[in-house]
């Protein structure tokens, strides 16, 4: 362990470092931040935006688009109530709940290490624990009764379950085959916290893959092995992936395997994906609810079954908060500090950042030239303002791969200096070429 760096290898403070960077930069703010800020709920800034609807398309680019197999869907947030009673939910998705009789502040019995209350320190003054149930509760309509009870949806795949049938009959798919869909969910958490880990409203992007039962452990580590490798391939640190298994105790009530892709944050090693073997539990539980026939026929043996269901449940949100938090280096060159993102270029919000050397010869005109040209292509930031060393570092805490600056020698060849973030090597390329050639980086490792 380097001086001064966490068990996971995170520069000292990385959390702090980082929850400071996204407020600084326009990655992430806090929620009705005017007012005060609302419990565990961020919104997503300029560059955050980016940056997550980068890693959504990366994902729907892997999970939809490269699968003939897979289909994607955007279902309700709002469902009919009756999903969430056969789901299983109303009845089971909650966590335990304490309070200390001194603070009457509130925690999950399970996340409690000893008897002692973390808020304010007094031994035993614990209530005994009580379910308390994480789905939003709402009213659909203007009548507030029980019949008109809706509820937020606490994940994206009911949506996927109770279109099985609509997606299986309109795209023509035979099993197997998945469905994919990325989208809110909200949970009312007892302890929301560590920034963007554990928030009451966040994204999901969920894929559930149809099986023929009997194939499902085949599928199931078929699946855990595209989605570690998906995750490598995003750039995070392989020493920082492990697989969890869910211990028998541990298992949720639909599942009968299940595996955490954990990653090694600063605060230790916590789940960010899900791969789960659902068994035929939420399609039974459908159909017996709806009393509708969710059994596929197939046509090649003539059989009928109710499919096995293979799960890849990811955090959109937390997801980016590994990204976040393995890309965050501190280096020291030439006596200089500069804080950077190692973003893999797909996910960096902006490609190319150009810069006139100074403010003067004509060269802001040129580079706003080059800076609109791109800008058809790619998203590019121009900037004039401050030393030329300054504008870097600025680029390297965004994440940005390339900057482009234009200078003394662009006015007599129309060539400008490429630098790269990483290496912080630098290349003449002419502006003719330019487009070319950081279209040809940028595709040199593909997502
Ligand atoms: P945890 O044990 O952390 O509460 P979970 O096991 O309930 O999570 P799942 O229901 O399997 O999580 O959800 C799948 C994924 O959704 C998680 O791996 C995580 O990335 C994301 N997720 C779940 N709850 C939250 C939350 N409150 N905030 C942000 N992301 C979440």
């Amino acid at each position: 362990m380097a001086n001064g760096e966490s068990e996971s290898g995170h520069p000292p403070d990385l959390m702090n470092k980082l929850t400071s960077l996204c407020k600084r930069r326009g990655f992430v703010f806090q929620s009705s931040e005017i007012y005060g800020g609302v419990g565990s709920v961020y919104d997503y800034g300029p560059l955050g935006v980016e940056l997550k609807n980068n890693l959504r398309q990366a994902w729907w680019r892997e999970m939809v688009h490269r699968r003939a197999d897979i289909e994607g869907l955007d279902a309700g947030i709002l469902m009919n109530s009756r999903v969430w009673e056969a789901s299983g939910h109303v009845e089971g998705f909650t966590d335990p709940l304490v309070e200390c009789r001194n603070c009457h502040r509130r925690f999950r019995a399970d996340e409690l290490e000893g008897v002692q209350c973390p808020s304010c320190g007094m031994s035993g003054t614990f209530t005994e624990p009580r379910q308390f149930n994480l789905m939003f509760k709402t009213f659909m309509g203007p009548v507030e009764d029980e019949g008109a009870v809706a509820y937020l949806r606490p994940e994206t795949a009911q949506g996927i379950y109770v279109n099985f049938r609509n997606v299986h009959e309109t795209a023509r798919q035979k099993i197997p085959f998945g469905i994919a869909q990325v989208g809110k969910a909200f949970r009312n958490e007892i302890t929301p916290g560590n920034f963007i880990f554990r928030t009451r409203e966040f994204e999901q992007m969920e894929m559930q893959y149809f099986v023929k039962p009997g194939t499902d452990a085949e599928w199931f580590e078929a699946w855990m092995e595209r989605r570690m490798d998906w995750v490598r391939r995003l750039g995070i640190t392989p020493e920082r992936l492990r697989f969890y298994e869910h211990g028998a105790d541990e298992l949720a009530h639909y599942a009968k395997a299940a595996f955490d892709i954990q990653y090694h944050f600063p605060f230790g090693w916590q789940e960010f994906e899900g791969i789960h073997n659902r068994t035929d539990f939420d399609l039974s539980r459908h159909q017996e609810f709806s009393r509708k026939k969710l059994e596929y026929f197939d046509p090649a043996s003539g059989d009928r079954f109710l499919p096995y269901v293979i799960e890849t449940s990811a955090g959109l949100d937390r997801t980016l908060l590994v990204v976040l938090a393995d890309a965050y280096a501190e280096e020291e060159i030439e006596g200089e500090k500069r804080v950077l993102l190692h973003l893999h270029p797909h996910l960096a919000p902006i490609k190319a950042a150009v810069f006139p050397l100074v403010k003067k010869d004509g060269m802001p005109e040129v580079a706003r030239r080059v800076a609109d040209s791109l800008r058809e292509s790619l998203p590019v930031f121009y900037d004039e303002t401050g030393s030329i060393g300054r504008r870097y570092r600025r680029q390297d805490e965004a994440g940005t791969p390339y900057c482009i600056t234009i200078d003394g020698v662009t006015l007599e060849d129309e060539s400008v200096t490429v630098r790269d973030r990483d290496t912080l090597r630098q290349e003449r390329v002419p502006i003719a070429g330019l487009r070319q050639h950081l279209q040809a980086a940028l595709e040199a490792d593909p997502l």
